[in-house]
Order: structure tokens, then sequence, then C-alpha cells
């Protein structure tokens, strides 16, 4: 059923957890506004993955809106041993030593998960505890274990993450775990994969996954410094980017992190792929009931700086109030979205798309998405309908961000969840109505009885010229007629 609002055009993706993992949040979740749920396979086993996913299909087909699943495979995650839920402090100034293992940890003696530790790490090296919550400088390597002076200190809870800089980390991505998990979760139909620790495009070619919509949607987590210096030749072989600011902002300097945002959202966007904003958007709402100044600003200028989507981390996985923050992120979106400059957008894109069309396929589609992004400034339409299979017709459009309503209407139930990342595209499931010339005004007079469009409307209609052309290559312009 078309939505009674607006809607919203930066789409929510919300991780989910013990906060958020009962039927009613769920459903509260979706009615709230989110798009895409997130599991993290960091914490959770393959079978609590698969069995959320299965629930979350259930609570999603009963509520009319099908929000889509990405599953994020932890990569060579390392960890601590646990510090119990009480917490230790490790305290500034306090010599610890780090030993592999998975014992708990202490004051003194901190357990990590990570048998290679004393051969990746040199002396002068940080180490990050608790996505920076602690930091420690390696002052001594022993023959398995390394000695370290506490330089920020903190107290610890639970198993923190431990940084270890990423190229000297010997494990890479994907991991014996990443495999299995990935062909478990593929098996049982995941819409999405985010791929942690990437640092280079063949760590997500060797993961074989068929490409979308057969396959998941991949995304590629940018987290390492590798990942930034190969962002482009890794954004040819991903199906969506996130910017991963928490590992991100351990590998640069915290101050570069926003131009780092800017420069991989606009990468991204100009090939027509997602892009996901990640990682303390609306962290004081853990506990909170109201974001800070800082986090709203935050969440708007990753509008502004073009996103196609924000995620959700501890905020809903183990917050105090998901479904509030998942309102409240809803809300500053809306009107964010409201006042984007949209025609700058579109020049801009246009520039830099021509630029970076290098094979046919992509130059016919970037000339007609571009032609329809002309033909929506010239002529205001409420509505441009993209009909696509794998939902690359809806991609190629919206990253010209038109202020026309995205209406993306596909035959594939799993592009019909997909879209659910694609910036300001409306899924619809409706058969394609064939191949020839009258498919559009089919395609229209059935979006005006589902009630999406209305008699009179001029609506630019983007296509493929049929259901296996590799490209957009179809651009009309039709008026809605009335029925009968
Ligand atoms: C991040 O580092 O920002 C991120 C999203 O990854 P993780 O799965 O470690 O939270």
């Amino acid at each position: 059923m078309p939505r009674t609002s607006a809607p919203r055009r930066t789409k929510i993706v919300a991780t989910v957890g013990p906060a958020s993992d009962s039927p009613e949040q769920l459903r509260a979740l979706i009615d709230a506004g989110v798009d895409v749920f997130r599991l993290s396979m960091a914490h959770d086993s393959i079978q609590t993955v698969l069995d959320r996913m299965a629930l979350i299909r259930e609570v999603g087909a009963a509520s009319g809106r099908e929000p889509a699943v990405l599953i994020d495979l932890p990569g060579p995650k390392v960890r601590a041993g646990t510090f119990g839920d009480e917490g230790v402090t490790l305290a500034a100034g306090a010599v610890v030593e780090l030993r592999p293992g998975t014992d708990p940890s202490t004051a003194d003696l901190v357990h990590v998960s990570h048998d290679a530790l004393a051969d990746d790490v040199q002396p002068g090296d940080v180490l990050h505890l608790g996505d920076g919550s602690a930091s420690l400088r390696v002052d001594e390597i022993g023959e398995r274990s390394v000695r370290a002076t506490v330089i920020n200190g903190g107290t610890m809870r639970g198993r923190p993450g431990v940084h270890i800089p990423s190229d000297r980390l010997s494990i890479s991505t994907p991991t014996d775990f990443d495999r299995e998990a990935l062909a478990a979760v593929v098996e049982a139909g995941a819409d999405m994969v985010a791929i942690s620790f990437v640092r280079t495009a063949a760590d997500i070619r060797s993961l074989g996954v068929p490409p979308p919509p057969v396959g998941p949607v991949v995304v590629a987590k940018i987290e390492t410094q590798s990942a930034v210096d190969n962002l482009d030749e890794i954004l040819e072989v991903s199906d969506a980017i996130m910017v991963a600011r928490g590992d991100l902002g351990l590998e640069c300097s915290l101050a570069q992190l926003p131009a780092l945002q800017k420069r991989i959202i606009a990468a991204t966007v100009r090939i027509g792929r997602p892009v996901i904003t990640a990682t303390q958007m609306l962290e004081s709402m853990i506990d909170h009931q109201q974001p800070t100044r800082a986090e709203v600003s935050d969440v708007a200028n990753a509008v502004f700086d073009g996103t196609s989507a924000v995620m959700l981390s501890g905020e809903t996985a183990i917050g105090t109030d998901p479904v509030n923050v998942v309102r409240v992120m809803d809300d500053i979106l809306r009107n964010a979205d409201d006042t984007f400059d949209f025609e700058s957008w579109a020049r801009s894109v246009e520039e830099m798309g021509q630029m970076a069309a290098t094979d046919d396929n992509r130059r016919i589609a970037n000339a007609v998405s571009a032609a329809a992004s002309r033909a929506i400034t010239a002529l205001a339409p409420p509505a441009v309908v993209c009909i696509t299979g794998s939902g690359a017709t809806a991609r190629a459009t919206t990253r010209y961000r038109p202020r026309a309503a995205v209406l993306a209407v596909t035959d594939s139930e799993r592009s019909f969840r997909q879209l659910n990342l694609v910036w300001g595209a409306t899924p619809i499931l409706a058969q394609s109505h064939g191949e020839d010339a009258g498919r559009a005004r089919r395609m229209l007079a059935e979006l005006r009885d589902r009630g999406y469009l209305d008699v009179g409307q001029i609506v630019p209609v983007v296509a493929g010229s049929s259901n296996e052309a590799v490209a957009s290559n179809v651009l009309r312009v039709e008026i809605v007629e009335p029925a009968g």
C-alpha cells in the first residue's frame, strides 16, 4: 500500500540486539521507519543470526513492509578476554601485559584472541581497546606476549575489541569463520552481507557470491587505511559501501574523519552504489531520550554529504529505547532531506558521472539516467518510475538525487527488499507488464490503481528495454490516463 506520509529519502539501518529482538519490538521498529535490519556476527552465533533473520522475515511480512536483512560478518576482529560486567579500569600510566588467550582479563593482564600478537605488533604501535575507550602503547615484545603502557585510561567491560593497526595484522578478510557464516546466511536468503576490515578488491572478489538480486548485496566496510587507499578498485567490485567510522577513526586521525566521509560518499554515489554512514550517530541515546545537538548536526550533515542511509548500532541493539531512537532519527532525516540542495547535487553528479563511465553499459545507463534527471528538472513531476529487475535502474536514477518521489517497481522479491537501501526509492512489487512499448503506460495504470499516482500527472519512466537488458536504456515521459 502507498504510504500516507511522503516517503523519507535517506534510509535507516538499525542493528538488532537484546534490546530489539522480540517480535513486538521489531514490529514497532518497522512502524517507526527501519528500512534495513543489521545482524552483527561479531557477538552472535550463526544459529542466533539465522533465527533472528527468520523472525524478521515473519514480522516484516505481517507488517506489509518488508525490511531487508543485512548480515555483518566480523572479519579478523580481535577481542580481549572478558573484563566482566562490573568492569575493570585500565589507569593511564599503568603497565599491562597482553597475552594470546581467551581467559578473563585484569588490570595487569589482558588476554587477546590473536595467537600471532607478538609477531604482528612492533614497539611504538598503539593498540585501542573498545573503539578507543583505552589506548595502549607497545613498549616491548616478548616471545608470545607484549608489554604496553596505558596512554589513555578507561573502564573496560565485557569483551571489547582490540584494534591492531590493519597493515600489521596477519589475518585477512574473509576469515574461515566469515566463509562458513556467509555460506549459511546466503543459503538462508540474506538480502545483504557486510564485509569487515576489507583491504583490497581481492578480499571482495574472493567471496565468490553471485551478483544481486540472485546473491546478496555485498557491502564493503571501509574501516582500514588500505581500503581508503584502494577505494576506487573496491568500489568497482562491491554493491554498496559502509563508512565504518568506529574502526576507521582508529586507523586515521579522528580529525580526518569528516573529510574522509565526504570523499567516500561522493565516490560511491558517483558510480551509483548505495552508501551507509555508520557508528555513533545518536550514541548518547543509548541511555538518553534526546540526542545532543552535535549528533543531530552529524546526522543531517551525512545527508547533506549525500549518504544513502545512516546506521544505528548500540542505540537499537542495547539501548534503553530503540523505538524512540528510530523516531528521532526519522525526524532529523526528514528535515535534512527537505533542505537538501537537489539541483546542485544533480549538476555535480552529471559532471562526475560522465567522467566515471568506463564501459559501454555504464555509459548508456549514465546517459539515460542523466536524461531522466534533466526531464525531472524541466517538468518537476511528482514522481519518477523506475522499472527495475536488479535494482540497477533505480540506483542509476537516484544518484542524481531527484526531488521527485522514486517509485522503484520490480517483479523480483529479492530486489524488492534490496531496494530498501537505495536513497529515495519506494520499493513496489508488481509484474513487469511485458516488454513492448505499451509497458510504461500499463505500469502507470497499475500504479494509479494502487494509489501511487493520480490521473493527469506527467511521469518519467526509466527502464531497460527488456527484462534481459543489462543497462537502463529507455526513458519515456507519459501522462497518467484515466482508467478504462
Ligand atoms: C565501525 O567500525 O564503524 C563498524 C560499523 O564496525 P563494527 O562492526 O565493528 O561496529
